[in-house]
């Protein structure tokens, strides 16, 4: 059988890390796994049942009831998460969650209770995995770790034209500032915060076209294979 490795793919909100990791993905005949929709799907519960999540024993009860999982649609190619057995993919991406994420995640139970799921899903390898502490928590002795990045005009672009598609409303200035506050907190929180893993490959994609990028992606990816 051939040997399967797990590929992190972390970096800053909106740099085409999951693009990328589905990519590679399909390519490879992996399971792709977006452990950011974990986190929103988390917030998506403790915003419509009001759970306080300055209280730690809130939170740990919320997280009782909090059941995700991944199901793949064939029809758009793509894995899709399911919160309590609702598919939650499309209403998580809405701006009302990115506003209120960064402060979910940065919760110390939430992210223990997100981080043993996403390390079981990746016991049997073969699985492309983006977030934010991927490469540095989550499998830190992962075969290849990507730490992407690109200029902030760049991703502030993208995201407003993908956001706007959903919501004509959309200001370019409310989703600059969802980015710069998110990769503030995320970055600077105390546990597990958004780094390069010092053995982390940089992928700036500025310049880069999704195709560009993936063929780079992709030939680490065969070198890694190649040294198994
Ligand atoms: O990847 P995405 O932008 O959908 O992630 C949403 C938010 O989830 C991030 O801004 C971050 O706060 C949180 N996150 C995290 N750790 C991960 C993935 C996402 O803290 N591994």
């Amino acid at each position: 059988m051939a040997k399967k490795i797990i590929i992190t793919i972390d970096g800053w909100s909106s740099c085409g890390k999951s693009t990328l990791a589905k990519q590679l993905a399909k390519k490879l005949g992996y399971v792709y796994v977006d452990s950011g929709a974990m986190y929103r799907a988390i917030t998506l519960y403790f915003l419509r049942n009001h759970i306080d999540w300055t209280n730690k024993s809130k939170v740990k009860a919320a997280l009782k009831e909090v059941y995700l999982d991944f199901h793949f649609n064939e029809k758009d190619e793509s894995s899709e998460i399911y919160l309590n057995g609702e598919n939650v993919e499309y209403v998580i991406r809405d701006l009302v969650i990115a506003e209120k994420v960064s402060d979910i995640a940065a919760i110390k139970e939430v992210r223990e209770f997100a981080v043993a799921q996403q390390k079981k899903l990746g016991a049997k390898k073969g699985i492309v995995m983006d977030g934010r502490d991927i490469g540095t928590v989550v499998f830190p002795r992962a075969e290849l770790k990507i730490f992407m990045t690109a200029d902030n005009a760049v991703r502030v672009e993208r995201r407003f034209k993908e956001l706007f598609e959903k919501n004509p409303n959309i200001t370019i200035e409310e989703v600059k500032n969802n980015l710069e506050m998110r990769d503030y907190i995320d970055s600077h929180r105390a546990v597990s915060p958004l780094k390069k893993a010092h053995d982390a490959l940089v992928l700036d994609n500025t310049n880069l076209t999704p195709e560009e990028q993936f063929q780079k992606a992709l030939s680490w990816a065969k070198e890694r294979l190649k040294d198994k």
